[in-house]
């Protein structure tokens, strides 16, 4: 029996497993419900090159949920997580942005200004993941971390062009877009990627680990439900090439992801008490799970470019994104791969919409995916900030000589052509919030264990309280280098 099990070898997962395996004294267990790969030379060559996302209709290593993301009109869409050793990190673009100071204020508030949370002491903790090559030498960063990080050297010359025209516009210049004091301006994205290659952070991690004898992964397992003593976590069940089994642990750790976890969660009979006893759960504790998740959204710009860069077809970008634009909550990203040949999109990403989502489940067989619907769009503010910042994107293709497919509403009607553009970053997170125990919507507290029961905890990207203002994958790991301080103690 396992000291600590954890559920999901993801992001979060590889980065916890790691480091509490790293006291001999304490035994890991670690159950995923996709593929392991033990070393990197057996990853599949498709996960390791950081200038594609693998994420094609043929591949098997992803989760795939139907979602809406807007009501009226709807707005169907699909999305995916990395169902594979390194979870969505071993299948994303790389991305690799700290969350703000704003954001880590934001989230103290919501713990009544607990300093646990604040962006002075997660600051040392993203130090901790890193090895930057451009910036290590630099107080805030280190050159010494698990994880590579490095921006574009060559930037393609789209993201070139995208670059000369915001300085044009009379944007800044940001050198560092992960420097505390790094404000509103255009910037190379840093990426977790070294010589072409993805690293994840379960090549950064957890690979180097596996020859631990008090670390032990189990790779296609697919874990059910949580086991219950009265309100005492005390195992799981799980299927495994077709088989049913329970493993037993003192602790259990849910580091499933934000769907996954919320939906173990609410299959195990945390959530609400009402819909659970309508599926037919058995209710362990009421919860606040799935009610208000995040989500950034992003409108999407389609393009084709003038003669001048036509050459650019030929370049093939290190990464998906190699510059940002920040203004405010709002991030503008000029892929630099073409999603559709021959066709360059200009995101638009909402970083802190008000808009919030509901995941619930359809029925209490685990082999039902949730219902996800994003409400995105819903608060005027959303519409208000999108309406402002759209035509800042529109002007940068004109600075760019980019053409739109399709012609972008000067006034009048803006709100109609937000829906029909409208699309998702997939940084879904907030299903299982961190909070005061007064708070009604708090599922963990500042420590990330579950309120209500024991021997039980989440530690992934369900457990951020508040939307952040940057993508989530450096923050992840984060969470779960904390996270793992907290649970060695
Ligand atoms: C296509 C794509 C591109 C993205 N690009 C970026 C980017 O460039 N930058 C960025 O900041 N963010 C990006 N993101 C988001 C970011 O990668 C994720 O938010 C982050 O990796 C989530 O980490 P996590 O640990 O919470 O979950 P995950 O990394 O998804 O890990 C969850 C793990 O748990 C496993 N699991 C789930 N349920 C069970 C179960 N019941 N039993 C056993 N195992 C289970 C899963 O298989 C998975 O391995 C992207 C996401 C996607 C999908």
């Amino acid at each position: 029996m396992a000291d600590t099990l954890i559920v999901g070898g993801g992001s979060a997962g590889s980065v916890l497993a790691e480091r509490l395996s790293a006291d001999p004294a304490h035994s890991v267990r670690l159950l995923e419900a996709g593929p392991l790969w033990t070393s990197t030379e057996t990853v599949p060559a498709e996960l390791l090159d950081a200038a594609v996302l693998p994420i094609g209709p043929e591949v098997e290593w992803l989760w795939r949920y139907p979602v809406t993301l807007a009501d009226d009109p709807p707005v169907p869409a699909s999305i995916v997580r990395g169902k594979v050793i390194g979870g969505s990190g071993a299948v994303n673009g790389c991305y690799f942005v700290r969350a703000t100071a704003a954001d880590f204020a934001a989230w103290s508030r919501r713990l009544g200004g607990c300093a646990e949370w604040s962006f002075d002491a997660v600051l040392p903790v993203y130090r901790r993941i890193e090895r930057d090559s451009d910036f290590g030498e630099q107080p805030w960063h280190s050159s010494s971390g698990p994880i590579p990080v490095q921006r574009s050297a060559v930037p393609s010359s789209v993201s070139a062009a995208f670059t000369a025209a915001c300085l044009a516009a009379g944007f800044a210049e940001v050198p560092d877009l992960n420097a505390p004091t790094a404000g509103d301006g255009v910037g190379a994205v840093p990426c977790n990627c070294y010589q072409g290659r993805r690293i994840s952070s379960a090549l950064g991690y957890l690979l180097p680990a596996l020859d631990r004898p008090n670390l032990n992964v189990a790779g296609g397992t697919y874990v059910t439900r949580i086991r219950f003593d009265g309100s005492r976590a005390v195992g799981v069940d799980y299927v495994r090439d077709g088989e049913l089994g329970t493993e037993w642990a003192d602790r259990i750790v849910l580091s499933a992801g934000a769907i996954e976890s919320a939906a173990l969660l609410l299959r195990s009979g945390i959530g609400d008490p009402d819909r659970l006893r309508a599926l037919g759960i058995p209710v362990v504790h009421a919860a606040g799970v799935g009610t208000g998740f995040s989500d950034h959204l992003e409108i999407g710009l389609d393009y084709v470019l003038d003669a001048d860069y036509a050459s650019d077809a030929a370049e093939s970008p290190a990464v998906a994104l190699e510059s940002v634009l920040e203004v405010g909550d709002i991030e503008i990203r000029p892929y630099a791969m073409s999603f559709t040949p021959g066709v360059r999109r200009l995101g638009v990403g909402l970083m802190r919409p008000h808009s919030s989502g509901v995941l619930r489940l359809r029925t209490a067989d685990p082999a039902d995916a949730p219902v996800l619907e994003h409400h995105y769009l819903t608060e005027e503010r959303d519409r208000a900030r999108l309406r402002a910042a759209v035509p800042i994107a529109a002007g940068l293709l004109r600075r760019m000589n980019a053409r739109p497919l399709a012609s972008i509403p000067e006034r009048g009607d803006l709100d109609a052509w937000l829906y029909a553009n409208l699309d998702t970053l997939q940084h879904l997170s907030g299903t299982c919030r961190m909070g005061l125990e007064n708070d009604p919507a708090a599922v963990v507290d500042e420590r990330c264990r579950v309120y209500g029961v024991t021997g039980l905890s989440i530690v992934d990207l369900s457990v951020v309280p508040v939307p952040l203002g940057r993508g989530p994958q450096a923050t992840v790991l984060m969470i779960a280098e904390k996270a793992a301080a907290y649970l060695a103690t």
